[in-house]
Formats: structure tokens, C-alpha cells, sequence
């Protein structure tokens, strides 16, 4: 499986146990190149955020860390510190519009993601098009960017299938 091939896997039919293993697989190797520490909670959040293509919130990400790890009460700034981790490092990206965080399927892109989000299964799409030609119109116009949000909501195919 190459990672390319990933982008916009969550609306195609898909083994997501395989899809999963690929990507921590990946994570781990990102990580381990960059000299980085995947720490045990940091892999632990992603491992959560991979187990599905639908975006979590930190709530929800504490309330499955919690229930999983009953050794200790997990306080909300552990979350947030992993959750910053994994997205300086690309492997995570926040979801604006729903103040909620998704899995890279292509960990460690340097390129802005954009994003389609069903509105009925939830789950979100990573698209490989990337925003060029309006960041080349911004530029045209000497509007310096800072900080650019693609999230297109609607209906996927299976959804619209299911009627
Ligand atoms: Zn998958
Ligand atoms: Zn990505
Ligand atoms: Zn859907």
C-alpha cells in the first residue's frame, strides 16, 4: 500500500484494519526519521484518531483514553499536548468545522489538506487536489497568506446510495 493511494480512501471501500496498521506504521517511521519521540500517549491518541475516518473531539479522544487506561485519570493538557504534537509533526489534522481532529492518511505532508465531510456517516476525505490555483490568486494580489481552510461538507457516494 502506498501512502498516495490513501488520499480520499475513506469513501472507498476499503480493509481499515489494514488502512490503520499502514498509517502507525507510517507514523512510527516519520517519526523515527525525524529523531522524534512517538511517546507512548502520543501513539496512543493517534491510535484512537486511526480507528476510524470520522473526526474526534479532545473530549471524546480523553473519554476513550480514560476508559481504556484505567491505571490512572488522564487530565485534559496531556491530550492537547499530544494532539499539538501529532499536528506539528502532519500526522493529524484539525477539522475547523467541527472543532475536531482527524488522522493524515499521507503523515507528514508539508502541503495544506483539504477536506470533504459527509454529512450523514460523518466521515472525512482527504483530498489530493490541492488549493494551488487560489493561494496563486491570493498571491496574485499580494494578499499574504497566513492560513488556509478547505472543508467541503455534503453527501459521499455510499451515503447517497443508502438513501
Ligand atoms: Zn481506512
Ligand atoms: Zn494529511
Ligand atoms: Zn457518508
Amino acid at each position: 500500500m502506498k501512502s498516495k493511494t490513501l488520499s480520499n480512501i475513506a469513501f472507498r471501500r476499503h480493509d481499515h484494519r489494514r488502512c490503520q496498521q499502514f498509517l502507525l506504521a507510517e507514523a512510527d517511521q516519520h517519526c523515527h526519521s525525524l529523531n522524534l519521540r512517538l511517546t507512548s500517549r502520543r501513539r496512543q491518541v493517534l491510535e484512537i484518531l486511526l480507528g476510524s475516518h470520522q473526526p474526534m473531539g479532545a473530549y471524546d479522544i480523553l473519554a476513550e483514553l480514560n476508559r481504556v487506561d484505567r491505571a490512572e485519570r488522564i487530565a485534559p493538557p496531556i491530550v492537547y499536548r499530544a494532539l499539538d504534537f501529532l499536528l506539528q509533526q502532519g500526522l493529524i489534522h484539525r477539522i475547523e468545522s467541527r472543532n475536531a481532529f482527524i488522522s493524515c492518511v499521507q503523515p507528514g505532508h508539508q502541503c495544506a489538506a483539504q477536506f470533504l465531510i459527509c454529512r450523514d456517516c460523518e466521515q472525512v476525505a482527504e483530498l489530493e487536489t490541492h488549493e494551488q490555483e487560489l493561494l496563486a490568486e491570493a498571491d496574485s494580489l499580494g494578499f499574504a497568506v497566513d492560513h488556509s481552510i478547505i472543508e467541503i461538507t455534503g453527501v459521499c457516494a455510499q451515503c447517497q446510495k443508502d438513501g
